[in-house]
């Protein structure tokens, strides 16, 4: 029987058998055939041929006629058969070669080579691929199993041996696969992937091993890394989230369901716009799809919602992921929610810039905060104030009562001076028991001086410690910027030497940094307290000034003018006490005082019998812009039961233009109430005639600076005649303050002027003084 040769294809999983010739029987079967056939063509021709009675030369011609017959005929036969056969040959030799060929050539472009073990041999063999899997020549190999075996790799020989003992007491014909590693020529191990099949003989015994090897090495590296891939995907604390390039999710991690609170089910399929929080823009997205276009990766932080609806602060990172033909296919965003950090952010924040005992701003956030504030000043010219505040011997509680107390009470100082803050005021505990305050809305030496006082008297009630009373207090050096100083550093050091200045002074002082200002700014806080005094202690006089029409030269009305009677310097006039008290706040009560005063004397002379048409009372502009006035007039005129008609009001040209419209409103309730309203100061403000228009008042006060260039000033007798004309234009009366000569009468007279005031007419004098000259005024027309 004959062998059959193997071809396998590229898989090596499949047997074809070929057979030398295409005759069904064996060679035996066909020369016993052939014998058998020759045998009997001899026997029963040589019979016929006797039974034709031929004579004997006939018959010998016609025997070997027979014969050559014969031969030729099996000639023929013989040659056709070989003929037949030679074809067969060559068609499988041809086969044989092209499935060879195409073998080989599968092999090679599989990258893979091919072994073929003889058990019985122990021969080994090997492809010239299998070689230069290995980096080696196709001889190097050898034939030697147990050469090949050195290369195996210790690690893996003993696996290799036991299933190479199991396939083949099993003698399992069926393919296998197993993967080693090899050595390479170049000194590392390559991982092979080698897949055979166990062929048997007939006996079923082992008779080879062959089968295919392939280096695996990359796809393991790559299986390896997507393993770890897919490990840190699930594992990592960010969250990561894929769509596809139409804004699909497709893929999201268990970081991703933590942070956001969506499920996988929930979230797939969806856009990414459910995460939108609206805290940005259209713009912001804008710039992110720019970047992502055109550099292939966005990262920022970004503020996204939660499925629960809080809105949180991530650290993002998206990146475009093309596929092999260059084409966008997905968008991967791996972002981390820093709301954590953003918090520990703010706290360290707070801990580097607040003192932890007093939770007040440290020294660090002060000199940022004045760094601003200078800044600020340069640019839109505004002034402030630093004030360093320092507990007068505290030391000596420290030393006596322990730092436990000391730090107590050091936190209630905070509290106590944090309690007399204002609008734009910084306080600060720069350390020990140094504190600094910022005022930004300081605008003059005697505002910062009366918030000193101000957070010294504070402090003068005791503090209650531990069942202890303490008594504190402190002194305060002041450095005014941008005057004195630009500079942090040099604002910092000015207050600092003032404070030394003030220690030195006997403690419980403040000091400016500049000698003039110390001085000025404590005769004018003294001023301010002793003005308070004032009005406590009826030290306040209200005079009057007599208003005359200059038609009939008739005193018409007389102008309440405030003063003050001090002990020691005598009669105070309102000019250098006014802008203290409006400073102060006194204002309201002296005002509502000289109002309630003016009215009453206005009663009084009523009541007397003297005919004045009207008391004229000055509002001052702070009243006036902050409102509340027509309430208070209303009180007063309600309480003295003066009627309205009698009481004109003075508002300054200055405070009326501050803010029109509240004024206009102002000015309209007060016309309601029935009082008469008087613009005072004319021609010092900046009015506009198109709002002088709408204001219900009844008179113009044209101010003194014009009048005390008249007759002779050719301007103030322009200014004069245009207001004089301007008021008459607009329905109201003019009059002309500060009349000291004659002439001045005469020239206002001439100009159509209504009414005048003046030294001439008489100086503000106390009500008795006015009582008698009405008095005489009222016999002698009578
Ligand atoms: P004003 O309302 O314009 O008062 C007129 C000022 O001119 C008064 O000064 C008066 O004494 C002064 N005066 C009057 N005639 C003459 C003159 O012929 N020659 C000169 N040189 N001066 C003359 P006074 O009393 O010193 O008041 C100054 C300012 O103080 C007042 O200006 C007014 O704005 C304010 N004032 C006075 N009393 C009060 C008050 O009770 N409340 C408020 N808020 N302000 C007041
Ligand atoms: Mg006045
Ligand atoms: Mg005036």
């Amino acid at each position: 029987m004959p062998r059959p040769i193997y071809i396998y294809n590229a898989g090596l999983t499949q047997r074809t058998d070929f057979y030398p010739m295409n005759i069904p029987q064996s060679p035996w079967r066909l020369t016993l055939t052939y014998a058998l056939a020759a045998g009997l063509w001899v026997f029963f021709s040589d019979r016929l041929l006797a039974t034709l009675g031929l004579p004997l030369a006939q018959l010998e011609r016609a025997q070997l006629l027979k014969g050559l017959g014969f031969v030729l005929l099996t000639a023929g036969l013989l040659y056709a058969v070989l003929r037949t056969h030679r074809q067969q040959n060559n068609l499988v030799n041809l086969a044989l070669s092209s499935s060879k060929q195409r073998l080989h050539q599968a092999l090679e472009a599989a990258k893979n080579g091919m072994w073929d073990w003889d058990l019985q041999t122990q021969r080994l063999y090997f492809s010239p691929g299998y070689s230069a899997l290995l980096g080696v020549g196709p001889e190097a190999l050898g034939d030697d199993p147990d050469l090949w075996r050195q290369r195996l790799h210790p690690d893996d020989r003993v696996l290799f041996d036991r299933n190479l003992e199991q396939r083949l007491a099993a003698r399992n014909p069926a393919p296998y696969e197993v993967n080693y590693r090899l050595l390479h020529q170049d000194g590392s191990y390559r991982w092979i992937q080698s897949r055979g099949r166990l062929l048997l003989d007939e006996h079923g015994q082992p008779e080879r091993l062959i089968g295919t090897a392939s280096d695996i090495t990359q796809r393991r590296y790559d299986e390896d890394s997507l393993r770890q891939a897919a490990a840190v995907f699930d594992a990592t604390q960010e969250g990561v989230l894929v769509t596809d390039v139409q804004q699909n999710i497709v893929h999201c991690n268990p970081a991703f369901t933590r942070i956001t609170g969506y499920s996988q089910d929930e979230i797939l399929g969806q856009s990414p716009a459910i995460l939108k929080s609206g805290r940005h823009d259209q713009a912001f997205y804008d710039s992110l799809w720019h970047a992502l276009q055109n550099r292939g990766a966005w990262s920022g932080e970004i503020w996204n919602r939660r499925k629960s609806g809080e809105i949180y602060p991530q650290w993002q990172c998206i990146r475009v992921i093309h596929d092999e033909q260059g084409e966008i296919s997905h968008y991967v965003a791996v972002f981390s929610d820093i709301s954590a950090l953003k918090r520990s952010q703010r706290e360290l924040d707070y801990l580097a810039h607040h003192d932890p005992l007093s939770n007040l701003p440290n020294r660090l956030l002060f000199t940022e905060r004045v760094e601003r504030a200078l800044e600020r000043a340069t640019h839109d010219e505004q002034r402030g104030a630093v004030l360093l505040i320092d507990l007068d011997h505290f030391k000596h509680i420290n030393e006596s009562l322990g730092h436990t107390i000391g730090d107590m009470l050091l936190k209630e100082v905070g509290e106590r001076l944090g309690q007399q803050l204002g609008k734009r005021m910084t306080l600060a505990r720069l350390g020990g028991d140094e504190f600094g305050l910022l005022d930004e809305s300081c605008s003059s030496a005697e505002q910062a001086a009366v918030v000193a006082q101000r957070l010294q008297a504070c402090l003068t009630r005791a503090f209650r410690i531990n069942q202890q009373e303490l008594f504190v207090t402190a002194s305060i050096g002041i450095s005014l910027y941008p005057a004195e100083a630009t500079d942090v550093g040099q604002v910092l050091r000015n207050a600092d030497s003032a404070l030394f200045k003030a220690k030195s002074n006997g403690r419980e002082s403040y000091a400016f940094y500049s000698q003039e200002l110390t001085e000025h700014a404590r005769q004018r806080v003294e001023l301010a307290s002793a003005l308070r005094h004032a009005l406590d202690h009826q030290e306040l006089r209200v005079y009057y000034q007599p208003l005359v029409c200059l038609h009939s030269q008739e005193m018409i009305g007389v102008e309440a003018l405030v003063r003050w009677q001090h002990p020691q310097r005598g009669l105070v006039p309102p000019g250098e006490f006014i802008p203290i008290a409006e400073e102060t706040g006194l204002i309201g009560a002296i005002d509502a005082w000289v109002l309630e005063q003016s009215c009453r004397q206005m009663v009084a002379w009523q009541i007397a019998g003297y005919s004045l048409r009207f008391v004229s009372v000055n509002a001052s502009s702070r009243l006036f812009s902050r409102g509340g006035l027509d309430r208070r007039v209303a009180e007063v005129l309600r309480d003295t039961g003066l009627a309205p008609a009698y009481l004109e009001l003075e508002v300054t040209e200055s405070a009326v233009m501050e803010d029109p419209d509240a004024a206009l409103a102002l000015l309209e309730r007060l016309r309601a109430l029935g009082v008469r309203l008087a613009i005072d100061d004319f021609g010092t403000g900046y009015s506009s005639l198109a709002r002088l228009k709408r204001l219900p008042v009844h008179k113009l006060k044209l101010d003194q600076s014009f009048v005390s260039g008249l007759p002779h000033d050719q301007d103030d007798v322009a200014i004069t005649r245009a207001v004089i004309a301007l008021g008459h234009s607009l329905g109201l009366k003019v009059l002309a303050e500060g009349i000291e000569q004659l002439e001045q009468v005469e020239l206002l007279q001439q100009l159509g002027c209504d009414h005048a005031q003046g030294y001439y007419f008489g100086r503000p004098q106390p009500a008795e003084h006015l009582t008698a000259h009405l008095a005489r005024s009222a016999t002698t027309t009578s």
